[in-house]
């Protein structure tokens, strides 16, 4: 599975955000096992309006959405570069998880201390930048000496490696994170070798007061600017409602929402941004029993997606029989699209699109 790691400072907010992340889950997908793998890992449902439509028309018995997970990373303050804190193992958690989302606080309430005195969230969000930036640096400093003796050597995999590094390194001095060098597909293996904190893709949750859930507020709007500004996706959102809302049964949900302004969960919000950022794609697998959404990363060919419900299918893969969405949709269904002749037979070099519906066909 993907998962994105919840960080932020103290006290902004980000155990309220995934406890309701948690617990709206359970309440509203009760035909659906929920399972909290670890006491701070928690697997959500992404939901997918297609998913609805497909098992509509097809019949199909049950809706099986795909998940995210989310991962709760306390423990982050300034100088958990230098082991201040958790320090190190909050920066080894951060290393584990595919994407960041970052809880900022918007909100002010006397009664919930700041541990840098006052709300400033775009200051909140430089002092953890610096941190993770630290960690890389160190990290890179200690392992480049090491591969430019290599490269010196004539350990050309090792040059080139090298090469990659000290652009990263020259960032990171500047105070630049590593997610802000362009590098070239070729590059980008290595450098997802290197697990680096700040080439991570992050997003930002701006946690508000509960009068401003809707609109937002002066401070979340400077750090929606800063978001903006360092090209990151950002929702604003209140944790307090979104914990009370996780409270009331699936049924009256919807309702007090309306009656705050707002049209869907932040909740929701936060998922399917967390799920964009990851860049994935979804792909459908739909019959009479159930109608199941499943995820791979974005690029990914015909036999992986099959590898991501079973690594059987993968190993035996032969071909995949592909329907698109709209066509499916369009022709009401499988047999209408196979009459219609949009039905592909699609090979282990197909890249999986968006909205495919596959039958995987393989040997065992
Ligand atoms: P964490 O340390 O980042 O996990 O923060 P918590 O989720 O534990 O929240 C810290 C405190 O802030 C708790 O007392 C929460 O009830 C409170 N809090 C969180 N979100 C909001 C919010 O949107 N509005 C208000 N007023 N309080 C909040």
């Amino acid at each position: 599975g993907f998962n994105c790691g919840i960080v932020g400072l103290p006290n902004v907010g980000k155990s309220t955000l995934f406890n309701a992340l948690t617990a709206t889950q359970a309440a509203q997908a009760a035909n659906y096992p929920f399972c909290t793998i670890e006491p701070n890992v928690g697997r959500v449902s992404v939901p997918d309006p297609r998913l609805e439509i497909l098992a509509k028309v097809e019949g199909s018995a049950k809706i099986v959405p795909t998940q995210l997970e989310f991962v709760d990373i306390a423990g982050l303050v300034k100088g958990a570069s230098k082991g201040e804190g958790l320090g190190n193992q909050f920066l080894g958690n951060i290393r584990e998880v595919d994407a960041i989302a970052q809880v900022l606080r918007c909100f002010e309430d006397s009664d919930v201390t700041h541990v840098a005195g006052h709300v400033d969230p775009v200051r909140d969000a430089e002092i953890i930048e610096t941190e993770l930036m630290l960690a890389d640096l160190e990290s890179l400093e200690k392992r480049l000496p090491n591969l430019q003796k290599k490269a010196k050597s004539g350990d050309k995999e090792a040059g080139a490696e090298a090469v990659i590094m000290e652009r990263i390194v020259a960032a990171l001095r500047e105070g630049k994170p590593a997610r802000t060098v362009a590098f070239s597909n070729e590059e980008l293996p290595t450098v997802r070798r290197m697990q680096l904190l700040t080439a991570k893709p992050q997003m930002f949750v701006l946690n508000v007061d509960e009068g401003s859930a809707a609109a937002g507020n002066a401070v979340s709007a400077k750090a929606a600017e800063y978001a903006r500004s360092v090209g990151a996706p950002f929702v604003i959102i209140s944790a307090a409602i979104e914990a009370e809302v996780a409270q009331l049964p699936a049924a009256d949900q919807g309702d007090y929402l309306e009656s705050l302004g707002l049209h869907d969960t932040g909740l929701n919000r936060v998922i399917a941004a967390g799920y964009e950022l990851l860049d994935l794609v979804t792909f459908f697998t739909i019959g009479p029993k159930e109608a199941h959404a499943w995820t791979v990363k974005r690029g990914s060919k015909a036999p992986q997606a099959a590898g991501a419900i079973h690594t059987d299918f993968e190993k035996g893969f032969i071909r995949a029989e592909t329907i698109g969405y709209d066509d499916f949709v369009a022709c009401n269904g499988e047999q209408g699209a196979k009459d219609a002749g949009k039905m592909r037979l699609e090979g282990k070099d197909y890249v999986v699109k968006d909205g495919d519906i596959f039958h995987f066909r393989f040997n065992v």
